[in-house]
């Protein structure tokens, strides 16, 4: 089937979609291993959903897309370590601002023992909306309730009433602190080092190459990009985001896997920077918010952190899971309106007076963003099904990896997409390139 006129042809043993974590880890190993490795990568930048920003622009090696490491994550800090990174411990103060009631919280769940014992007896897996409305009805659990969807959204991205209780158990009950450290290099450093690595191995990088095709026919495998460009390849790893699944043609085509690809969660979130003249807010209201990592708000732009222990004049907004859907057609101006807005409501100042400090603003919309669709992944009750689905090769040739993929408990970080990413390279070089 030709669909665009071929303008260039190339070959390699392996073609992979996608210059992020997922695509870089997987060229990695199959570089090392002598592969020949081309990525092609539809931004003009590599790196996805990590996205680092100028260090000029923020004073910092800030991030608009993933910033902290959470968990175990072994395989990014492995990385993080050959690439001779820091990581910073988080701490400082979790504060609350719901209706003007403006307190330090560092539990962020109340009646918890209750919720962890409900939790431990339940046996069969539903939305956890289901199970916070079963088990916790009425007026006593009302706390209770309004933190865990704002947890469920805020922190997993996810529709409460799609997101697995079993997977939020094992994240809640599994001991592991919900968010650990950031880096002091950010992201955009490790994927940097990947990036070397893979060059080094002789893998070729090209970037604006919006895959449009791939096509199996006579025993190869052809990806065709929006400029016209033909690659043909042994193997292909796709490892675009869920929703984009479906922006590609496959032939033959993949229904199936577009059918899982949707039973899994995928949620949205919206990320706002703002950089002020100073630290404006530390003694709003008589209070002490000099060591503030987190504010929770019910705001329109709910919740926003600082660079703590770093005393950086810089101000992180998050608005994640359904309600960052709000702003799919909003601009960045109504963004940043709206995260002043709430800025100067949390800490009771007028917008004027937020206006007047600050001095920069970035907006990270990625339910907006054509190349992501939205943040990433969240379990559900059908997840498990579909990701096995989605791990079966296509005729041996195309295989597919990203953060969504890992079945290592790590899906939806950064650990997820190398880990898933490692696994698809593995599978190839386990596999015979001429079968
Ligand atoms: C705002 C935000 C905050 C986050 N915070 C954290 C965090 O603190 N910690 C954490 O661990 N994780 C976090 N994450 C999640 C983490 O960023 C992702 O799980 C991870 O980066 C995904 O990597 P990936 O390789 O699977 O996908 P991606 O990084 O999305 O890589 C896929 C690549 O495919 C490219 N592509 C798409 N379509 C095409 C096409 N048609 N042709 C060619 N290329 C295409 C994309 O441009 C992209 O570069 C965050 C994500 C977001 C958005």
């Amino acid at each position: 089937m030709n669909i665009h006129p071929i303008l260039e042809e190339s070959k390699a043993d392996v073609v992979i979609i996608g210059a992020g974590a997922a695509g870089l880890m997987a060229a990695r190993e199959l570089g090392k291993a002598g592969k020949k490795v081309t990525i092609l990568e539809a931004r003009d930048r590599i790196g996805g959903r990590i996205w680092p920003l100028s260090k000029d622009e923020f004073g910092y090696d800030a991030q608009a897309g993933a910033e902290y490491v959470h968990g175990e994550a072994r395989l990014a800090k492995y990385l993080m370590k050959e690439a001779g990174m820091t990581l910073i411990q988080t701490q400082g103060d979790m504060w609350n601002s719901y209706g003007g009631d403006v307190a330090i919280n560092n539990e962020r769940i109340p009646n918890q023992d209750e919720l962890h014992g409900k939790l431990r007896e339940l046996k069969g897996d539903m939305p956890i909306a289901e199970f916070i409305e079963k088990y916790f009805p009425g007026e006593k659990y009302i706390s209770l309730r309004n933190s865990i969807f704002g947890i469920v959204e805020g922190y997993d991205a996810a529709d409460p009433m799609r997101a697995s209780t079993f997977s939020l158990r094992d994240e809640w009950l599994g001991g592991q602190d919900w968010l650990q450290y950031r880096l002091k290099e950010g992201y955009g450093a490790m994927l940097k080092f990947l990036e070397s690595e893979c060059r080094k191995n002789g893998t070729e990088i090209e970037l604006n190459k919006i895959v449009r095709e791939v096509v199996i026919h006579n025993g190869k495998t052809n990806v065709r990009t929006a400029d016209g460009n033909n690659y043909e390849a042994e193997k292909v790893i796709v490892t675009v985001p869920l929703p984009i699944l479906a922006d590609i043609k496959f032939t033959p085509a993949i229904p199936e896997k577009l059918e899982a690809a949707r039973k899994i969660g995928y949620g949205g979130v919206i990320k706002i920077l703002l950089k002020f003249k100073s630290r404006w807010w530390i003694n709003a209201f008589g209070k002490d918010f000099g060591e503030m990592d987190f504010i929770f708000s019910n705001e329109e732009i709910r919740t926003w952190w600082t660079q703590y222990p770093d005393l950086i004049p810089v101000l992180t907004g998050w608005l994640a899971g359904p309600k960052s859907q709000e702003f799919l057609h909003s601009s960045d101006e109504e963004i940043i309106e709206a995260g002043i807005g709430s800025l100067a409501k949390i800490f009771k100042v007028d917008n004027e007076y937020v206006k007047k400090e600050l001095v920069h603003a970035k907006v990270a919309n990625w339910p907006a963003d054509l190349y992501a669709k939205g943040a990433y992944s969240y379990w559900t009750p059908e997840s498990e099904k579909a990701q096995e689905e989605l791990l079966k090769p296509v005729d041996n040739r195309i295989f597919f990896a990203g953060e969504a993929f890992d079945r290592g408990g790590e899906a939806s970080t950064v650990e997820g997409a190398l880990a898933s990413g490692r696994e698809a390279a593995k599978k190839i070089l386990n596999s015979s390139l001429t079968d």
